[in-house]
């Protein structure tokens, strides 16, 4: 997949240490929208996942949606 076709995407990291990501946007005003309603969403609830926006290649998010529930590793974006 080349560079230039990453996304934004929301990125939650759990206190447990692994993280997902969520919200896939290829505009960064929309994929700011996009964080401003996931935080709102979480902070109506006792879990706080630490919230942020990256940049995401769709190799690297279709892999976290199927195969990486759980990735805890330190070279993910
Ligand atoms: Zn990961």
């Amino acid at each position: 997949m080349l560079r230039r076709n990453a996304l934004w995407a929301v990125r939650l990291e759990w206190p447990a240490g692994d993280h997902e990501f969520g919200c896939p946007r290829s505009d960064e005003a929309a994929a700011l929208r996009e964080l401003d309603r996931v935080r709102s969403y979480w902070a109506r609830g006792p879990m706080r996942p630490r919230l942020s926006l990256v940049r995401i290649s769709h190799h690297d998010f279709e892999l976290h949606a199927k195969a990486r529930r759980g990735c805890k590793a330190p070279d993910c974006p």
